[in-house]
């Protein structure tokens, strides 16, 4: 395999696809929660042939503590003999080094580095320094932040530790609005990071981008059609009652219908007419926005002359809250989602500032020097 990235030395083939025209499917439950909920759930999803990798989640990142922060080490034991009943792969998280030492102990095929994880380069760093001579493939999830360059250098670390087996997986991203999803899957990343790691197998987890069931199949659709050679869907044998992430989770039966549903043909690309005059009306009112939004800049400096010659501050609190209070009310009145809206706002009001900052600045200045 090569890669544009003349520091990534890979593995000619690899345990994490397939290696078929159909991709690869990783399924399992969020969290491993009894060894009954694990060998159910993998029971099941043997019958589908679709499905090589079981997941679990054995150790989980919360976001505050005194949640369910993972089963431990015995939900390796399970892992594990899903692996000697069903014959499918196994796969986990892991975030240190004993993880890592755990789960090489207990037999686990193939590891992943979670999204909070990917985020600190000593976590990575100390992860691909526990794997130093040990052969094992290793899959990375984008870090939470948008910043692309933190997941390839998960990679460059890993690589320079000796891991060639490596995947990639798209779980979307933490932006100021995510919505409808869980998290941002900001598409145009996928032929980025595609065109920076040509060679390495990538994966989309449409659970983790989605947050919700209804959308799986939109999310799985999309990312296939994009190119990604597999998906990563968590799976339990009882969602609703699930441990962690219930909303997200499909039954077996569930992911069949789902994976059925979807269209293979990614090559096929349908570019009706009518798609093209609507295209042509977004950049009509795309244009129209910028203009507007010059206008507005233009008036924000002349408030920025004003606030100066009166000696006031540019940060206004009273006039923020009011410019919020009613922008939402707008914003409901015309059915847009309100905090869409007010993630705009909020960018608006920052440039604004940063407008009025420099005009006072550019005042302040002249001033001094026709002082001097
Ligand atoms: C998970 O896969 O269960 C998980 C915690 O995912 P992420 O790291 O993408 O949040
Ligand atoms: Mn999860």
């Amino acid at each position: 395999m090569s890669s544009n990235n003349p520091n990534l030395q890979l593995a000619t083939k690899t345990k994490i696809l397939n290696g078929g025209p159909l991709p690869t499917v990783i399924a399992g439950p969020c969290s491993a929660e009894s060894e009954e909920q694990m060998l159910q759930t993998a029971r099941e999803l043997k019958k589908d042939h679709r499905v090589s990798v079981f997941r679990a989640g054995i150790w989980k990142p919360r976001t505050r503590p005194g949640m369910f922060e993972g089963i431990g080490t015995v939900g390796l034991e399970w892992l594990n003999t899903v692996k000697q009943e069903t014959g499918l792969l196994t796969t986990c998280e892991v975030a240190n080094t004993s993880h890592v030492e755990e789960s090489l102990k207990y037999g686990v095929d193939i590891l992943w580095i979670g999204a909070r994880t990917t985020v600190n380069p000593f976590s990575v760093q100390e992860i691909a320094d526990a794997l130093r001579g040990v052969d094992i493939p290793v899959m990375v999830k984008n870090p939470v932040n948008p910043d692309i360059q933190l997941w390839v250098g998960a990679l460059e670390r890993l690589n320079q530790a000796g891991i060639t087996d490596l995947g990639l997986i798209h779980r979307g991203f933490s932006t100021p609005n995510n919505k409808p999803y869980r998290n941002h899957p900001k598409w145009e990343t996928i032929k980025q990071i595609k065109e920076l790691l040509p060679g390495v197998p990538l994966l989309c987890d449409p659970s983790h981008v989605a947050g919700r069931r209804d959308l799986l199949q939109t999310v799985s659709q999309q990312a296939l059609r994009l190119g990604v050679d597999g998906l990563m869907i968590e799976t339990h044998n009882n969602p609703d009652v699930a441990w962690s992430d219930a909303s997200q989770q499909v039954t077996p039966a569930g992911l069949d219908t789902l994976l059925t549903s979807l269209d293979l043909d990614t090559e096929h690309v349908a570019s009706p007419e009518q798609l093209q005059e609507l295209r042509n009306l977004i950049d009509k009112l795309d244009t129209d926005l910028i203009n507007v939004l010059f206008l507005r800049s233009d008036v924000s400096k002349r408030i920025g002359e004003y606030k100066k010659a009166n000696k006031l501050d540019i940060f206004q609190a009273d006039r923020w809250n009011q410019m919020v209070e009613n922008r939402m009310r707008v914003a409901n009145e015309t059915g847009l989602d309100e905090g869409f809206v007010k993630a705009i706002f909020d960018a608006i009001h920052q440039h604004s500032m940063g407008v009025q900052n420099e005009i006072m600045a550019t005042i302040a200045k002249s001033k001094a020097e026709s002082l001097s």
